[in-house]
């Protein structure tokens, strides 16, 4: 088996890039303990990819300081370029020579031992990921999952500190992308290796992640790990990007926000304003309507296959509830269905002077 010269620790310290006028990551500190798998999330242009090529040496940072394992990569008056720091690249266009031969592409990073040595590695690191058969086509040979699997290939054959991955499976299509995901991640954790990976995905930043970094405007907006993410929302931005949310705005008074839902405790720092009271679809009910909270009448039903996505109106709601049931206990439009919300997994925020929509 393969293995990682050693694990990499990773500090960033507040870390600046500025292109032109565009502030693309701004005042960025992280810490990455050896071993971990450390997910950069959030929407387009929010200054992940950057981040990740300052931390390779792609890109030197504006400001701040990158220590890769104690030794400091950028910062000040001290540029270590890619090839010298000890990390592994993937990327999503897996960016494989095509005139070199799988094994050439995998023996590539390892240019600095002799042929023989380089070779064996890479057949070693080729069999790891079970494609050393193919040693000797060339990548328009392999489908995109085998193609991907070399890349991973070639990224650890050099047993780098830490593995840098960019989007590393959106190029794959559905199947394919969760079996590869599996894949590379058994294999990051059988070595015990260190990753940063980019994706805008939270649900594939939830399966592959120890902690997720939420970022947005080049801002970290919550660091931790996905329960913390999922379940502790610092902010309606963050709660969104998790999870679909039914969106129910009020006013808090003394503590408390009335909604024709029912009453919600308003955030501690926010006991008196406008407030947004966050209802996954997951957390409403369908029951017996003397059972509900509140009764509403379904006008859509879209079946999901192992649940039915219900939208429902009810009266004092300005947009419909939308609900995940069990198929078929709601399917009829024009039915009235009564709802009960689980109150203890309703997340509260205040409103500031913003939209909702800026939230
Ligand atoms: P995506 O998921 O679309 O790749 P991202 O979150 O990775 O987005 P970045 O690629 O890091 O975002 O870009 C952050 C911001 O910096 C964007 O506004 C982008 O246009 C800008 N930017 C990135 N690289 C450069 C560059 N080389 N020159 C100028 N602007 C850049």
């Amino acid at each position: 088996m393969m293995k990682t010269n050693r694990a990499a620790s990773l500090d960033i310290q507040h870390v600046r890039q500025v292109f032109g006028s565009t502030l693309a990551v701004d005042d960025v500190s992280l810490a990455v303990r050896p071993g971990e798998t450390v997910c950069l999330l959030g929407h387009s242009g929010c200054g992940k990819t950057t981040l990740l090529r300052v931390v390779a040496g792609l890109e030197r940072p504006t400001s701040g300081k990158v220590i890769l394992d104690g030794r400091e990569v950028a910062g000040p008056g001290v540029f270590v370029p890619p090839e010298q720091r000890g990390v592994g690249l993937m990327f999503q266009d897996y960016a494989l020579f095509p005139h070199l031969t799988i094994l050439e592409n995998v023996m590539f990073g390892l240019a600095r031992l002799s042929g023989a040595k380089a070779r064996a590695i890479a057949e070693a690191s080729l069999s790891r990921v079970g494609l050393v058969k193919y040693a000797s086509d060339y990548p328009h040979m392999l489908s995109g999952g085998e193609q991907q699997r070399v890349a991973l290939a070639r990224a650890l054959a050099p047993q780098p500190g830490i593995l840098l991955m960019d989007e590393p499976f959106s190029n794959l299509d559905q199947r394919m992308r969760e079996r590869i995901r599996e894949e590379t991640m058994g294999l990051l954790h059988e070595k015990d290796a260190t990753a940063l990976v980019v994706t805008h995905d939270p649900v594939e930043a939830m399966m592959i992640a120890d902690l997720i970094v939420l970022m947005r405007g080049g801002r970290i907006v919550q660091t931790g790990t996905p329960e913390e993410l999922y379940e502790r929302p610092v902010s309606l931005f963050a709660a969104r990007f998790f999870c679909d949310l039914n969106e129910i705005e009020g006013q808090a008074r003394d503590g408390r926000v009335e909604t024709p839902l029912g009453s919600f405790a308003a955030p501690a720092d926010a006991p008196n304003g406008r407030c947004v009271v966050c209802v996954r679809t997951t957390s409403l009910h369908i029951v017996p309507p003397e059972e509900a909270d509140v009764v509403g009448v379904v006008i859509r039903r879209r079946f999901l296959g192992d649940s039915d996505l219900i939208t429902a109106r009810v009266d004092g709601l300005i947009a419909p509830l939308i609900l995940k049931a069990l198929p078929g206990v709601a399917s009829t439009l024009s039915e009235t269905i009564g709802v009960r919300v689980t109150h203890g997994q309703a997340l509260v925020f205040a409103l500031g002077g913003d939209s909702l929509n800026s939230a």
